[in-house]
């Protein structure tokens, strides 16, 4: 199931010890961080972004090895499409508007963000705050089966889909 990222919760048991070590938050922790964002640029939604976010994918793997924990030394590639960090998203979805308590994208379900990149998220949140939500392009959750409750987030939607209408400017 949904693996609580935050507080104490002591029920979900099935992580080796060395899970969620708490970090010392200090200057050279943020500096860390920020140089891997600057270093792992988000790429867009689109063909050669994917290929650009696949090969950040590959190196990270071949740098770091694929079953090494993401943490403020390592980073992660973001998902092409998927909101900014550090922007209040959900690290379950890298969508707006909810948290990964309350997210209704299945577990499986493919778009759900890897393990490593929902942790990365996490921890950049955790760390350097949500830097980037005043700014962040709103990315809203949106499945044919799912209908998400209208948000002050949702209003401001920049429409990728089809039937690009005019504002009412
Ligand atoms: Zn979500």
């Amino acid at each position: 199931m949904q693996q609580a990222n935050q507080g104490t919760q002591p029920n979900f048991s099935r992580q080796p010890t060395a899970a969620q070590q708490p970090l010392t938050i200090t200057d050279k922790v943020k500096s860390s961080i920020r140089q891997l964002i600057t270093s792992l640029p988000h790429h867009p939604d689109n063909p050669a972004g994917h290929a650009a976010y696949n090969a950040q994918v590959s190196q990270w793997n071949a740098k770091w090895g694929e079953s090494t924990r993401v943490s403020h030394e390592t980073g992660y590639p973001l998902k092409p499409g998927t909101a900014a960090i550090a922007s209040s998203e959900c690290f379950a979805c890298g969508t707006h508007g909810h948290n990964g308590r309350n997210c209704t994208l299945p577990v499986n379900h493919i778009e759900r963000l890897s393990r490593k990149e929902a942790a990365w998220r996490a921890i950049v949140s955790k760390v350097l705050g949500t830097f980037n939500r005043a700014t962040a392009m709103p990315i809203s959750l949106v499945l044919n089966q799912f209908t998400q409750p209208a948000s002050a987030w949702i209003e401001e939607v920049v429409e990728f889909s089809e039937g690009k209408e005019e504002g009412s400017a």
